[in-house]
């Protein structure tokens, strides 16, 4: 279970999307001044260079945060504007680059860190001994770092009993690799458990889509965890290519339980530009469904 290293993926399309996902689903929290206490059960190291190391290596960035920025900087000279919600997105990711270029990509962690208020909570779950050390190490840099506790624990055992937060706003991100199978499984049992304790927790599940069973049930399966306990969900997913037979990941998803009525706009504004900025070939699409309780 400790070969995921998530510097191998920082900054693909699997990231933007769950990124401006997650920025969105603070935001919009942080309208009421109560505290907002944030779960990151899979924290990875939290901010990654990709200039060397796993990142230089698999390079996904390149179809990711690079051709994003690329494709920024054409709609700026040509006057087209981008739109608001990946406008802000990208502000996060340059504000961890100020040179103007990309050179590190921050994880959910570091853009967690960067939204908090003084009120507000993050806790942070990683069981990889190399990267609890380094996101240790990386969150002790942040002048955030006191509001932030780090857990070396299984996040899917501990989650149950971090909610409700004292001040009942949370919002629980839920970010495995999914390498080992037991993580779809893992993820309904958490859901179960946190709905049970805390229905009206928002939670954004990310999850790869794959034609592998369990991948392609999870959105039905989260589907039947809300209903089952009266909530609602917004379902999205971005497809950058289809090429069967290639092992890259060619499409993702987020699965929002409790989302804000906003969210669906923001996304249906998104969606459509990210697909035409990281293409890579005429069956990019996005999906975008969402269901009141
Ligand atoms: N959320 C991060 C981001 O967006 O930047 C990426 C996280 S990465 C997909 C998943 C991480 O979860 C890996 O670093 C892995 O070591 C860690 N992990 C795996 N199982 C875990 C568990 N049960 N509890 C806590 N962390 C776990």
């Amino acid at each position: 279970m400790f070969s995921y290293r998530h510097a191998f993926h920082a900054g693909s399309h699997a990231d933007i999307l769950k990124h401006l996902t997650l920025i969105h689903l603070v935001e919009y929290l942080q309208e009421k001044p109560g505290a907002l206490t944030i779960v990151d059960t899979h924290a990875g190291a939290g901010i990654y260079s990709l200039m060397d190391g796993f990142a230089a290596v698999s390079k996904e960035a390149d179809s990711g945060i690079f051709r994003l920025v690329k494709f920024a900087q054409e709609c700026k000279s040509s006057g087209k504007d981008i739109g608001k919600g990946i406008q802000d997105y990208l502000d996060h990711i340059f504000a961890e680059n100020p040179q103007e270029q990309i050179t590190v990509y921050p994880g959910s962690p570091f853009i967690l860190a960067r939204l908090l208020r003084a009120q507000d909570r993050l806790k942070l779950f990683e069981l990889h001994p190399k990267e609890i050390d380094i996101l240790r190490h990386n969150v002790h840099q942040l002048k955030q770092a006191k509001q932030i506790d780090i857990y070396a624990e299984d996040s899917f055992v501990r989650l149950k009993g971090l909610v409700p937060p004292p001040s009942r706003r949370g919002l629980v991100l839920i970010d495995p690799s999914y390498e080992d199978k037991q993580d779809y499984r893992h993820v309904e049992t958490a859901m179960e458990e946190a709905l049970q304790r805390f229905a009206t927790g928002c939670y954004a599940i990310w999850y790869p889509v794959l034609s592998r069973r369990e991948a392609a049930a999870l959105p039905d399966r989260m589907k039947k965890i809300a209903a089952n306990h009266k909530r609602p969900w917004l379902h999205t997913e971005l497809r950058v290519e289809n090429a069967p037979g290639e092992r890259r990941l060619q499409a993702s998803g987020m699965f929002v339980i409790n989302p804000p009525w906003t969210l669906e706009k923001n996304l249906s504004e998104a969606l459509p530009t990210l697909v035409r900025a990281l293409r890579q070939g005429d069956d990019a699409e996005y999906l975008l469904k969402s269901f009141e309780s």
